[in-house]
């Protein structure tokens, strides 16, 4: 009796297991996004593609007289990663983008930077400078600082990421690298090594730098006299900074735009971005350089 008794409870577990399993992957409570918070800004899945004016036909390359508009991947709500390609090839390379879809100052004037190369090509002299406008352009449209999954792409690079967050706009994510913005931003820079990245964020005022990036960062202050600071005061494991700068040891600045209106923005920094652009690194003076360049030079 005590042993037909021991048999119907292994039968009664093996169910409930065989159950619990079914129901898991039934109802795919097996794994939960982490950054899935109660109170997470909700997203309409259903938006339309509505970050940016001239973005909707992208998914193919483009060239343009002067440029190469192109998709460099999908977000997971079908939004095109647009980026927009300038100069010559064999020129040193500056990448600069925004992460965050919630600071508006940061992507309205990385909109208004592609709008100028475009009409003032001439003012980099060939240059090469490849500007992804809005990494995070689910974030952009529905203006939220992560993107669709609730994640902080600038926690989810694989340099000291961790699992901990204090607030749930930090959420990482539930592994290094787990989001499509953060594979396509690696992938481009595997496919186009960059001498220096300037990654655009607002309302901070100030220059933030990581990696090699001390004379640039005075270069660029030349110009919008925002202070340089070295550390930005908190810890931000899993950061586009970091993993730049100290993984690949390429220079980064992260500019910190003040929280005013675009076209204030835009006046503060429209020549140090160009600056940016024309600075030498000792890597790319080693290989030879490219044409000298700055602001107002055409
Ligand atoms: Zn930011």
């Amino acid at each position: 009796m005590i042993m037909n008794l021991d048999i119907l409870m292994s039968v009664k577990s093996i169910v409930v297991k065989i159950t619990l399993v079914a129901n898991c992957i039934l109802l795919q409570l097996c794994y939960q996004n982490p950054c899935n918070h109660k109170n997470a800004p909700q997203v309409d899945r259903n938006i339309s593609f509505v970050a940016s004016g001239d973005t909707k036909d992208s998914s193919d390359i483009r060239k343009e007289s002067n440029y190469i508009k192109k998709s460099f991947g999908k977000t997971v709500q079908g939004r095109d990663i647009v980026g927009y390609v300038f100069g010559n090839k064999g020129y040193p390379l500056t990448l600069i983008l925004t992460v965050h879809g919630d600071e508006r100052p940061a992507g309205l004037l990385i909109e208004m930077l592609v709008d100028y190369l475009k009409d003032n090509i001439n003012e980099i002299k060939g240059q090469q400078v490849i500007v992804v406008p809005h990494l995070n352009s689910d974030g952009w449209a529905n203006q939220t600082r992560t993107n669709a999954n609730n994640v902080d792409i600038n926690r989810n690079f694989p340099t000291g990421w961790s699992s901990e967050y204090s607030q749930e706009r930090y959420c990482p994510g539930r592994e290094s690298a787990s989001e499509i913005e953060t594979k396509v931003l690696i992938d481009i820079l595997r496919n186009n090594p960059p001498d220096k990245v300037i990654v655009i964020h607002s309302p901070l005022h100030e220059i933030n730098y990581d990696g090699p990036a001390i004379e640039l960062a005075k270069e660029m202050q030349n110009y919008n006299r925002y202070p340089i600071v070295r550390d930005i005061g908190y810890e931000t494991p899993g950061s586009i900074g970091s993993y730049i700068g100290k993984i690949m040891d390429i220079p980064v600045i992260t500019l910190e735009l003040s929280n005013d209106n675009a076209d204030r923005v835009w006046k503060e920094n429209k020549d140090a971005l160009i600056a940016g652009i024309c600075f030498e690194t000792h890597k790319s003076a080693a290989r030879g350089g490219g044409p000298s360049c700055g602001p107002g030079r055409k």
